[in-house]
């Protein structure tokens, strides 16, 4: 039987996962079957415990199954624990193995696929919900010179802000949180909008000088032009990008965990912008 993976979440038929995974395995000749796992709202534990008598050797966790999988893991890698939340299962015996790929995927798509270092750049994380949490660490990691962590909810960009401070992590890097109406008068080189606000076609407040010369505007929302990218192009942002790069590189970086095998995204990245 061919080892299985599958993407857990509610709603799932929409997912690219099943895609991404396949071309990646036929890219890298490797013998497995990827689907999709709708898992009720109140049954996500018992969905992935059929999937492990089943025989699924792992799975990806989306919406809104990440903090569950965290909660579920009996090991955590580092990234994950850093997180808060999980988004990459390994079903190992007794264990389940804990991962999250998705702060490697965004670094990995600025900085390898966007060619723009986050060393030494004034970067605005605009949200603090679970991707916002996700993708923290990771640019802290690059060393940015500065990370300003806007929210609509303040208390929520304090929390995160208190909790990396709470870890000693900030040697080299000032970190603030903020709330929207405290943004003008800031320029920054990068900034990456991780809130839903696109779902609903909603306009985030931002000041319209917040974008510096060659700065990268970066929507994690992908499939389509959002308000934030729009507003970006309109308001001197050089690069003005969605989150399918780092979709496909959170994909690239869970198939390497399972399958000790790195695919070439490049290809995969042309197809699905094609
Ligand atoms: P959460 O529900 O955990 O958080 C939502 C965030 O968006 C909160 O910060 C919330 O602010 C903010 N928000 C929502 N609506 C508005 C609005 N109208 N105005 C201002 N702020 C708003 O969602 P996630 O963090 O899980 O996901 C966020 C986005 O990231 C989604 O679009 C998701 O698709 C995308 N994503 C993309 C990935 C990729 O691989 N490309 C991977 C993971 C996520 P508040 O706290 O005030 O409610």
């Amino acid at each position: 039987m061919m080892d299985r993976y599958a993407v857990i979440g509610n709603p799932v038929e929409h997912s690219k996962s099943p895609l991404i995974h396949h071309m990646f395995a036929e890219q890298t000749s490797q013998q497995l079957e990827y689907g999709r796992v709708l898992a009720p709202l109140d049954a996500f534990v018992e969905t992935v415990q059929a999937m492990r008598a089943q025989g699924y050797k792992g799975a990806n966790v989306t919406v809104p199954f990440k903090l569950q999988a965290y909660a579920l893991a009996t090991q955590l890698t580092e990234r994950a624990h850093d997180a808060g939340a999980v988004n990459t299962l390994m079903f190992q015996g007794e264990h389940i193995i804990g991962d999250n790929t998705d702060g490697a995927g965004l670094v990995r798509d600025i900085q390898h696929n966007l060619a723009i270092p986050l060393h030494g750049k004034r970067v605005l994380l605009i949200g603090a919900g679970g991707a916002a949490e996700g993708v923290l660490h990771p640019i802290l990691a690059q060393q940015p010179a500065l990370l300003v962590v806007a929210n609509r909810t303040l208390d929520k960009a304090l929390a995160m802000v208190r909790k990396v401070e709470a870890q000693g992590e900030l040697l080299y890097v000032s970190v603030q949180a903020l709330a929207f109406e405290d943004l003008p008068g800031q320029a920054f080189d990068v900034v990456v909008n991780a809130t839903s606000a696109g779902l609903t076609d909603s306009q985030l407040p931002l000041p319209p000088s917040m974008f510096a010369a060659g700065s990268l505007a970066y929507d994690m929302m992908y499939g389509r032009e959002t308000p934030f990218m729009a507003f970006a192009r309109a308001h001197g942002a050089e690069h003005v990008v969605d989150g399918l790069g780092m979709l496909i590189e959170q994909a690239a970086e869970s198939f390497y965990l399972w399958r000790q095998v790195r695919p070439d995204t490049a290809p995969v990245i042309a197809h699905f912008k094609s």
